[in-house]
């Protein structure tokens, strides 16, 4: 069932890029396994899919000391600093960085590991008091300062858009990280280059597609529903 899923989103997404006049192969399907048992990541191995999406530290690290095949373990969630230390190296990319604070420390980690973290900044887009992410405004400053730290790549931005029950309603969020992303690319910051946009899932990845994004990060559709509720997101 997974299978089928996971090749009916590939369909939905691919259509979008038509629609759009977008390359599919520019846009990567973040299969988002949390809280889901590896039986179910190993049958969209089976068929090749790689892009996987976490949200906890411990999780990932289990995930990825029972699967040790390669594979792009995406973490997608809110990253307490205490746990960075769990996640680079294991991550292919960090989604979710949204202070200079965690930054310095994905830095600091990177730097005594000897790698270079790609990561993205994480932007309130909708400036909800609940979500994470730092405020469109102030995402600026937040690349400019993270540039200047060693052992850190950024690569884009990303957004977890508001539930809503049409999707059109998260189109203009989706342009405006767009937008936002354009305008940091413009600055030329050294260690920083604006091509990703991770942005859009179940119920809104086609309208996110349209509007530009390279990742989309899809769980429930894929997956089915979770079973008992995630802290937080
Ligand atoms: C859980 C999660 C997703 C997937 O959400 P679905 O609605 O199940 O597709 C995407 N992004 C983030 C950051 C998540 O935590």
């Amino acid at each position: 069932m997974v299978c089928e899923n996971y090749t009916k989103i590939r369909e939905r997404i691919d259509a979008a890029c038509k629609l759009s006049g977008r390359d599919p192969k520019s846009v990567t399907l973040i299969a988002v396994s949390k809280t889901k048992p590896v039986s179910m990541i190993r049958e969209l191995m089976e068929i090749g899919v790689e892009d996987f999406g976490e949200n906890h530290a411990q999780e990932l690290v289990a995930k990825t000391e029972e699967i040790t095949e390669p594979l792009r373990w995406h973490f997608i969630g809110n990253l307490q600093t205490n746990k960075v230390k769990y996640v680079v190296g294991r991550a292919c990319l960090i989604h979710s960085v949204n202070s200079l604070r965690l930054a310095e420390a994905i830095s600091k980690e990177s730097v005594k590991k000897g790698l270079v973290s790609d990561i993205l900044i994480e932007v309130n887009i909708a400036d909800e008091a609940t979500k994470e992410g730092i405020a469109g405004d102030e995402a600026v400053s937040l690349v400019e300062s993270a540039s200047r730290l060693p052992g850190l790549h950024i690569i884009g931005l990303m957004a977890i858009a508001p539930p809503v029950d049409d999707p059109e309603e998260n189109r203009p969020y989706f342009r405006s990280l767009r937008e936002l992303a354009e305008k940091i690319g413009a600055l030329g910051l050294e260690g920083v280059e604006m091509k990703e946009l991770s942005m859009g899932m179940t119920n809104d990845f086609t309208c996110a597609v349209e509007e530009g994004a390279t990742f989309v990060r899809v769980g429930t559709a894929i997956f089915g529903e979770r079973s008992y509720p995630m802290q937080g997101r």
